[in-house]
């Protein structure tokens, strides 16, 4: 269970959604989110082209660009970036990101109701996808390990969990440091993350109702 710069966090929906989820149901997942460069900000360093792992950037005339037609997505490039020149244009990308997600990992589970658990380490939670090569210092301590047999409910209360515990100074947490402070906006404070709560409970993923029990 970690932060993510595209949904708030990650956790039972997104391995769901995005890790059962062909190749192609991947990129049309990410296929809304379009990552722009600030030219003015751009410094023309080369991080990003070498962070690319679709050739999608090239630095013409001391800036990056970044090609359409390549990009898939991923948002590793806004992360890397050291002068931040890269962003997305959130208008609803984000949401509908997320609202996406709910709904494939609606599929990933057709036909196999009742023959699947949750479990979601709430340890080194991270502020960014942990798929890239390279982590961060986590924003809070670790809390513990949860398991349940319904993806928004154990998703719910994970990010009750991770909002409820201190904030970790010194990590990318901006605020939201007291307990019951608002994490994920801390660390991304554009991403509406409730959506993919909302939106599974919706279409019939999971309740965002739970009950926590401590063992
Ligand atoms: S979002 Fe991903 S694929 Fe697109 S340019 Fe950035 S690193 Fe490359
Ligand atoms: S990492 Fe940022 S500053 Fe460096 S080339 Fe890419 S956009 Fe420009």
């Amino acid at each position: 269970f970690k932060c993510h710069e595209l949904t708030g966090f990650g956790g039972a929906i997104k391995n769901l959604g995005m890790g059962c989820a062909s190749r192609k149901g991947k990129l049309v997942q990410h296929s809304t989110v379009a990552p722009v460069v600030a030219e003015k900000y751009c410094i023309g360093c080369g991080i990003c082209p070498r962070a690319c792992a679709h050739d999608a950037i090239l630095i013409t005339g001391g800036k990056a660009i970044i090609d359409p037609q390549k990009c898939t997505g991923c948002s590793r490039c806004i992360t890397v970036c050291p002068v931040k020149a890269i962003n997305i244009q959130w208008n609803e990308a984000a949401d509908l990101v997320m609202r996406k997600m709910a709904e494939y990992a609606l599929g990933a589970l057709s036909g196999k109701s009742g023959k699947a658990i949750y479990i979601n380490f709430i340890t080194q939670v991270s502020p960014a996808c942990d798929c890239y090569g390279h982590s961060d210092a986590p924003i809070v301590n670790d809390i513990g390990i949860c398991v349940s047999t319904d993806p928004v409910a154990i998703d719910q209360a994970c990010a009750d969990l991770v909002n409820g515990a201190r904030g970790n100074e010194g990590s990318a947490l901006q605020s939201g440091f007291e307990p019951g402070g608002d994490k994920f906006r801390g660390v991304w404070p554009e991403i509406t993350w409730e959506v993919q709560l909302e939106h599974g409970e919706k279409i019939g993923l999971g309740s965002r109702k739970y009950e926590l029990v401590r063992v």
